[in-house]
């Protein structure tokens, strides 16, 4: 039985600058997260990963303009446009239906407050009504959630390592128990080790208390061993979107194939990193036809005319998207770009 979507996303378009020529950051781009699943978002630097989770939740800051499309909220009331909610309805949502840990999250403590403190405020801005003994038993439950003794409530964030900062911000992303979690690039300044530990835990308690997971990454391999879907960016745009085991055993799209070759895997043998020619396309020229198409290795002529779009497969594999010409023609990705 398919899970019930908590986050429904659709053709969200988004623009950065007004005017004749605004920079086309989104374009049409459509994504369904279920309850208790983790939805892995990956790409280059520039795809429009973390434009696409801030325009979802109203956090773009100008000059970005979401010029299209809904973003569906499941909650217990029915779906909600998040695009459509007044500011105080937003206000209200924020940090108990999604709540998102930012990219170098554990330099946003404030560093002349007490953790402890950082996280009583931001409990005590969504449950005005709580007492201070409740708020201070909430973050000693908050703070042992994620690893770190209850005692180090008074530690300031200087007196933490990387990793203790970065779950005490995971910490206050759960304090209302949302029921979206957003990851933007969360480890990436951590050691391996402590990216590991704090991923396991974070999928703990994905476990546990059933939230869903968008989490977004350069690094595709790290996705393969914790998501359930995986959605892949380029130019704006998703390209394959599949099952993140299917993706490892079988990228359809060139693209992900380079992105899987550009990592080590976590497992299983050795293979040589490939990585991917050239750059991504500049966003306001974008080539003709398939914008990946200048650097591919299975261009084709029709390729430069005619824009992919995004649809199933071919081989009609359930759940699986991708906007390649290739599957369109009716080809599978040729053996030489197998995993
Ligand atoms: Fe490569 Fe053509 Fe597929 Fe684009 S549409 S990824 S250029 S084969």
């Amino acid at each position: 039985m398919t899970p019930e979507p908590v986050l429904e996303i659709r053709d969200l378009a988004v623009d950065y600058g007004y005017g004749a020529s605004p920079v086309h950051a989104l374009r049409g781009v459509s994504l369904t997260l279920h309850k208790g699943e983790v939805l892995g978002i990956a790409g280059e630097s520039g795809c429009g990963k973390s434009t696409l989770v801030y325009a979802a939740t109203r956090l773009l800051p100008p000059p970005g303009v979401i010029v299209g499309g809904e973003v569906r909220f499941h909650g217990d009331d029915g779906p909600v446009d998040i695009l459509r909610m007044t500011d105080q309805e937003l206000r209200a949502a924020r940090w108990q239906d999604t709540a998102i840990v930012f990219q170098g999250a554990m330099n946003s403590l404030n560093p002349v407050y007490r953790v402890g403190r950082q996280l009583t405020d931001a409990i005590a801005a969504h449950r005005p009504g709580s007492s201070r003994a409740e708020r201070e038993e909430r973050a000693r439950e908050l703070l042992t959630m994620v690893g770190i003794a209850p005692e180090r409530i008074r530690a300031f964030p200087h007196q933490l390592s990387g990793g203790m900062r970065q779950r005490v911000m995971i910490a206050m992303a759960m304090a209302l128990e949302p029921k979206v979690l957003i990851l933007d690039e969360p480890t990436t300044a951590l050691d391996v080790v402590m990216q590991r530990q704090i991923l396991e835990q974070v999928m703990e308690l994905r476990d546990r208390l059933g939230f869903s997971v968008v989490f977004i990454t350069h690094d595709v391999s790290l996705l393969i061993e914790v998501a359930d879907h995986i959605a892949i960016m380029y130019a704006g745009e998703i390209v394959e979107q599949a099952r993140a085991s299917e993706v490892y055993r079988q990228p359809r799209h060139p693209y992900s194939h380079g992105l899987l070759h550009s990592f080590p895997p976590l497992h299983g043998p050795r293979r040589p990193l490939a990585g991917i020619p050239g750059s991504p396309p500049d966003l306001q020229a974008l080539p003709s036809g398939c914008p990946f198409s200048p650097r591919c290795p299975e261009a084709m002529d029709v390729c430069t005319d005619v824009h992919p779009d995004l649809g199933p497969t071919a081989a009609a594999e359930p759940g699986r998207r991708v906007a390649c010409l290739l599957h369109t023609e009716g080809r599978t990705l040729p053996a030489s770009l197998s995993v």
